[in-house]
């Protein structure tokens, strides 16, 4: 397909706020694209040329992207600001230029050659590479007309954006093949086991959905990772699961580890193997450079030649054998001084998962399989002082006086609560299922756990809180069968200072001018600042109320922010079913 005729699609996509329609405008796209196409197209509608976990970015920043314009245009910077200054929007600009200076360059470009050039500016790094990435942006612009020119400057910028995540697209392939939404299901299930959403669309278009059943983990792909349900009692516990088997709930941060043993040949003869290993976080961000720590430990005590498992990473002080409270442990999130904090906060490594070993994959398999399986591959003497992964303690258990004992023991240890986890659960990828049950210590509000909810907007300080620039936000739940942001609260007190600061520094990157699509909110609570859906706090409640001016139909009594949850993206957040049930157990 022409890469004008794509841009149309982008523009009716723009113009227009209802899901549904955006879906069956994307499905008619989808229809009409070739399956090499399609694996471009889908990441083109986000602002980007590879899934994000792969961590390939444009590192254009507006002022780049200004240079790129003003290079192919041809005009004097103080013209073009201008207008820009008019519409505050670069994509609208460069269209009115574009259509007042018609240039002989123009031509029509295939997708997959205007894909080629965003591909290159996305990946060229290093000295000079900021005038590389000028250069090929300047002459997309160029050569391309108005319409696309207006998307292609959107592009790098991230502001192509249009108010859907990646599971509109899923209800899209769904529309693309049956022309409604009964595969959506199935497509998730095969994109929780591989989220790179181009492989899926263009699997589904090249083999049928029968290939997406069968769908495998592949090393260096992230899984979307399991989550857990909530009980807050012993009793609830053995009722759910009757016999199980529990763990220590760890509170620090998860990690999935892929590691492969490489190797490295001298013409066909096998010179040396070598260890890769790569780190995803919960939000399926990779952070291995974050943690040498455990790359190393990795390469040590694996015992694969390919390998998926995931564990909690918590800190810990080998001088008095204490476990380290979250606030300590979140300090080895960082993009700097890496191997001074990893020296002053140790971490371990619990694993308790194994998905995938040397071609085979077990995420189908029962736990107790999987566990063995777990046992197997890592080598460790359980010296805790001296070797950072460990396999979690677990303890098979029949009654509700053993659970409570161990609880309380964990709790005593400094840790979080216990998990409990069915004898012969299979891992099911993205979901949150009884297979799993967190018990936590926290539980004393009639709220059984602590909900996470996206930052929507916010109103300007007034009184002593003008200095931090917020008087208060908005928060809401995500509702992931529409694929919007419904509002649960509105939050003006019990923040720190320092919280306050943090909330604001964050926004700055986020302010968007108009409401974004997908966010339903009521007119009362209509924010003076909108925010992209990207900030993620964990808020306390005391109750979960009946509400008519919340759009999730629920409001938050007495909400408190627990903790910003960098480590989840928007469609992690609690979702909107999640709070119904919570409500619906408290009321
Ligand atoms: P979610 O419930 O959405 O996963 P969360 O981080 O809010 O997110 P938690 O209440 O912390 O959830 O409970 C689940 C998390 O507990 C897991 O994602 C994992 O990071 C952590 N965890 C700690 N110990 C264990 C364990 N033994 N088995 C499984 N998960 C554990």
């Amino acid at each position: 397909m022409k890469f004008n005729q794509l841009a149309e699609y982008f523009e009716k996509i723009s113009q227009n706020s209802s899901r549904i329609e955006i879906t069956r405008i994307l499905a008619e796209l989808f229809k009409k694209l070739s399956s090499s196409e399609i694996e471009k197209v889908v990441y083109l509608l986000q602002g980007r040329v590879r899934p994000a976990y792969e961590g390939i970015e444009f590192g254009m920043a507006e002022k780049m992207v200004i240079k790129a314009i003003i290079l192919a245009l041809n005009i004097e910077k103080s013209y073009f600001e201008k207008e820009y200054k008019k519409t505050g929007d670069l994509g609208e600009t460069v269209e009115y230029f574009k259509k007042q200076f018609f240039s002989f360059e123009e031509k029509e470009m295939e997708i997959d050659e205007v894909y080629d050039f965003f591909y290159r500016i996305a990946t060229s790094s290093g000295e000079g590479s900021q005038e590389v990435k000028i250069s090929l942006l300047s002459q997309l612009i160029r050569q391309l007309d108005p319409i696309s020119a207006k998307f292609i400057v959107r592009i790098p910028t991230g502001n192509i954006r249009m108010g859907f995540s990646d599971m509109t697209i899923l209800d899209a392939y769904s529309w693309m093949i049956k022309g409604d939404k009964s595969l959506r299901n199935l497509f998730e299930k095969a994109y929780h086991v591989r989220p790179e959403l181009g492989f899926i669309g263009r699997l589904a278009k090249e083999k049928g959905v029968t290939a997406l059943e069968k769908i495998e983990p592949k090393v260096f792909t992230p899984i979307i990772m399991m989550r857990a349900e909530r009980l807050s009692s012993a009793k609830e516990i053995i009722d759910q699961l009757g016999d199980c088997v529990i763990e220590e709930k760890f509170d620090g941060f998860r990690l999935q580890v892929h590691y492969k043993k490489g190797t490295v040949l001298k013409g066909s003869v096998l010179e040396k193997t070598v260890p890769e290993v790569k780190l995803f976080s919960r939000s399926l961000e990779d952070v291995t450079f974050m943690y040498p720590d455990i790359v190393e430990a990795v390469k040590k005590q694996v015992k694969a030649k390919e390998m998926i498992f995931e564990g909690e990473a918590i800190g810990y002080n080998p001088k008095t054998g204490d476990f380290l409270p979250f606030q300590e442990t979140v300090q080895r999130k960082r993009k700097y001084d890496i191997d001074k904090v990893a020296k002053e906060i140790p971490l371990r490594l619990f694993v308790f998962e194994v998905l995938y070993k040397d071609g085979e994959n077990f995420i189908n398999q029962p736990f107790i399989k999987r566990r063995k399986i777990l046992e197997e591959s890592i080598e460790t003497k359980k010296d805790i002082k001296n070797e950072v992964i460990l396999i979690a303690n677990q303890e098979k258990v029949n009654d509700e006086k053993k659970i409570d004992e161990l609880f309380d023991k964990a709790v005593k240890n400094n840790l979080e609560g216990i998990m409990a986890k069915k004898i012969d659960g299979v891992y099911k990828p993205g979901a949150r299922e009884w297979n799993w049950i967190k018990y936590k210590k926290s539980y004393s509000s009639k709220v059984n756990d602590t909900i996470d909810c996206v930052v929507m907007g916010y109103d300007l300080g007034k009184g002593k809180r003008t200095s931090f620039g917020i008087g208060a936000f908005l928060v809401g739940v995500y509702d992931d069968e529409n694929d919007q942001y419904k509002t649960v609260a509105k939050i003006g007190t019990g923040l720190t200072d320092e919280e306050w600061k943090k909330l604001k520094v964050k926004s700055q990157k986020l302010k968007v001018k108009y409401k974004p699509n997908n966010y339903l909110v009521d007119k009362t609570m209509e924010c003076d600042i909108w925010l992209e859906p990207k900030i993620v706090v964990e808020i306390k409640a005391d109750e979960i109320t009946k509400s008519p001016v919340h759009t999730a139909g629920y409001a938050l009594r007495f909400p408190r922010l627990e903790r910003f949850r960098d480590d989840k993206k928007p469609q992690d957040a609690t979702t909107l079913a999640e709070l119904l049930s919570m409500a619906n157990k408290h009321s």
